[in-house]
């Protein structure tokens, strides 16, 4: 495999990266990302040096530079995970999630369509083995009522500008198999947690306003429910999507961890208390009810007995072992959080201009 990872300097992307760079299948290993504020090379020291691996600071908004890195890298497998993927940022501005969840989902196909099979639509020759490997999510999916789970026959209902984004790219994916016969598969994960991941979600966002004793806010009346999975889990899950899933089909990868939302805060507030008892403890009298998110969906649940009868995954962690584990690696690397927040402030310049023509 000559393998392009896309947001690889993200959060899964960075934890997907460090899970596989040693498979025996790769003999490339290609990370395209144009580190937005939420992508930090500083993810990657641990692989940074090693031989089968290529960084490129590339926009996937610029269709002639991602035509480009896959001609140059002969590019055979594409996991793509880049996008914008912050819902409350995608409510005060959706721009960029058009531009590059949709808009950047079509320049990757285009050119893996031009490359793998040809300029025309008649041409068919794909090289052995290719594969384009689509990170989506349940939100796509919509909003649950008290019961029942998302399955990978469920319609799709997206609700805020970024899930519309990604069930775009969803539906895209899937015009460029039935129409050209390129090999696709598509991912919907839950959400995910563990180590890297930027602090703007729930998780990072409970654990960094405890640990430096600040209000910490949780929307509504705090019972919105999500499905948690953790990020290594969902790398395992990938890997194995990419290998062993079929073309044209679409898989839910979830570890069936449903939580409110407030449940997560408290437990977080319990493990802060157990693990950085010097803060004083009952971390709990820090919880502030805020306005809830504009839309905000009710419950996700995902069905993922497909990838568990089908591929054979089980997810390793638990809930509760996870989360320890997480809050411990946050509360250890207070230096990452404090250099990413930083960092995220500052205007960083791209590799690629976004204004080549498309
Ligand atoms: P993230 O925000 O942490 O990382 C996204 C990465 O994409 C960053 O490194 C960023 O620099 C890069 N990127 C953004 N725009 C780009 C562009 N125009 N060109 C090149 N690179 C660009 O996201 P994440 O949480 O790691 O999510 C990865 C993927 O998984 C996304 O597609 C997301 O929709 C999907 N997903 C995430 C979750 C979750 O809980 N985090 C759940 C389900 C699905």
């Amino acid at each position: 495999m000559r393998l392009l990872i896309t947001g690889g300097a993200g959060f899964i992307g960075s934890n997907l990266i460090r899970h596989i760079i040693d498979a025996i299948e790769i003999e490339t290993l290609v990370n395209l990302d144009c580190l937005t504020y939420a992508g930090h090379l500083e993810n990657l020291e641990s692989v940074a040096g090693h031989p089968r691996y290529v960084f490129e600071k590339t926009d996937l908004r610029n269709k002639l530079a991602v035509f480009d890195m896959l001609k140059k890298h002969r590019i055979t497998h594409v996991m793509h995970l880049a996008a914008e993927s912050h819902v409350d940022r995608s409510i005060t501005d959706p721009n960029d999630f058009i531009h590059t969840n949709i808009v950047g989902t079509f320049h990757l196909l285009e050119a893996c369509r031009t490359l793998w099979l040809g300029p025309q639509p008649s041409t068919l020759n794909t090289q052995p083995a290719c594969r384009f490997l689509h990170i989506s999510t349940d939100e796509v999916y919509g909003s649950l009522g008290p019961s029942g789970r998302f399955t990978e026959t469920s319609s799709y209902a997206p609700n805020s500008p970024y899930s519309a984004s990604k069930a775009a790219a969803d539906m895209l994916v899937r015009a460029y198999h039935h129409t050209y016969g390129l090999p696709v598969v598509t991912t919907n994960s839950s959400n995910n947690y563990g180590p890297y991941q930027f602090p703007e979600k729930l998780i990072p966002v409970v654990i960094q306003s405890a640990g430096a004793r600040k209000p910490i806010p949780v929307y509504g009346d705090g019972l919105h429910v999500r499905d948690w999975l953790h990020v290594r889990d969902h790398a395992e899950a990938l890997w194995l999507v990419l290998r062993k899933g079929t073309d044209g089909e679409t898989y839910n990868i979830g570890a069936s961890n449903e939580q409110p939302n407030l449940r997560v805060v408290e437990l977080i507030c319990d493990l802060i208390d157990e693990l950085k008892p010097e803060l004083g403890g009952d971390s709990r009298k820090l919880i502030t009810f805020v306005a809830d998110r504009p839309g905000h969906d009710r419950r996700y649940a995902l069905d993922a007995s497909k990838i568990q009868r089908e591929l054979g995954w089980v997810p390793m962690h638990t809930f509760e072992g996870g989360l320890r584990e997480t809050v411990r690696w946050y509360l250890d690397n207070q230096a990452w959080c404090d250099l990413v927040l930083t960092q995220s402030t500052k205007p960083r310049t791209s590799g690629t201009s976004i204004l080549a023509p498309s």
